[in-house]
């Protein structure tokens, strides 16, 4: 009896539930608001890239909607999470995904203080005032899930990237202590942290075109040479989000093909 209600829910695993999705016009946000669609879920994704985001939208259109939201400005922030609540009524999932790699400056000496400050205030301040505006509506409904997209950077240090390494491990630290903090209310806080996945930041970040970045990544050593796709990370993400994770709080899932375990001496 159990296992027929599990593999009904299986295929339409978020039926029902609104999300948010920053970072969500391209790479992972893009993919997993396409997962999230297939799965039931009303999609808002919130972006810069306004051409791009319409663009998706069009083609998962009426599920998935855009709107413009500079996750590093509170008004934009405040204005999406209640333009989300006042269109679907509520908010269940809240996925601060968005980010940038920077400028990889490797040298702290060469490092402007502005370049540090940027990637500090998309990849920290951004997802702190996503879970601030999602805390706001989620806890009066006592429910709701929050994920943040931290890196595998954040356990095991792969390469002298100052800014961006102290970012992802800024946004595991505010993850955990948000899961401390708003378990009280039935309200779940994870992190996702992948390795070198094939999107335009990786290539970007590399200084790569997209090709030439994926062969770099399939030599780099996750699991058996694989190179990590976007939607490898929106399956993580539709099982955090999902009520199949119903007791995991506070968790840092890295999703690397093994390339942290195996590669200790990078640690
Ligand atoms: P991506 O560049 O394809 O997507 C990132 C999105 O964030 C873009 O659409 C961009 O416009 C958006 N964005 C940037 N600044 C923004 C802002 N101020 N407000 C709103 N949106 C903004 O890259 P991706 O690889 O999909 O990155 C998604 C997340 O995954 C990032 O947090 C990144 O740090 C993390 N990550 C990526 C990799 C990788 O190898 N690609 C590995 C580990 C972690």
């Amino acid at each position: 009896m159990a296992s027929s209600s599990i593999t009904g829910s299986a295929s339409r695993r978020l039926e029902g539930k609104v999300a948010l999705i920053t970072g969500g016009a391209s790479g992972i946000g893009a993919s997993t608001a396409r997962l999230f669609q297939q799965h039931g879920a009303k999609v808002v994704i919130a972006d810069v890239q306004d051409d791009l985001g319409h663009a998706l939208c069009q083609e998962l259109h009426p599920d998935v909607t855009y709107a413009h939201c500079d996750v590093t400005n509170e008004d934009d922030v405040r204005n999406t999470v209640d333009h989300v609540v006042a269109t679907h009524g509520k908010l269940d999932i809240m996925y601060n995904n968005a980010g940038i790699s920077g400028s990889m400056i490797p040298s702290i000496i060469e490092m402007e203080k502005a370049n540090f400050e940027k990637v500090m205030s998309i990849n920290v301040v951004g997802p702190f005032l996503g879970a601030k505006h999602a805390a706001r509506v989620m806890v009066p409904a006592r429910k709701g899930t929050i994920l943040f997209t931290s890196s595998v950077i954040s356990v095991i240090c792969v390469a002298a990237a100052p800014a961006y390494t102290a970012s992802k491990h800024a946004v595991v630290g505010l993850a955990k202590s948000l899961g401390v903090e708003l378990g009280q209310f039935g309200i779940r806080v994870n992190c996702i942290s992948p390795a070198l996945v094939a999107t335009p930041l990786a290539s970007k970040s590399m200084g790569l075109e997209a090709e030439q970045a994926e062969d770099v990544m399939g030599r780099a050593g996750n699991l058996k040479g694989v190179v990590l796709q976007a939607e490898d990370i929106a399956q993580a993400a539709l099982f955090l989000a999902s009520d199949e994770s119903k007791y995991i709080s506070g968790l840092n899932l890295v999703v690397d093909g093994g390339f942290s375990t195996i590669n200790p001496s990078l640690g």
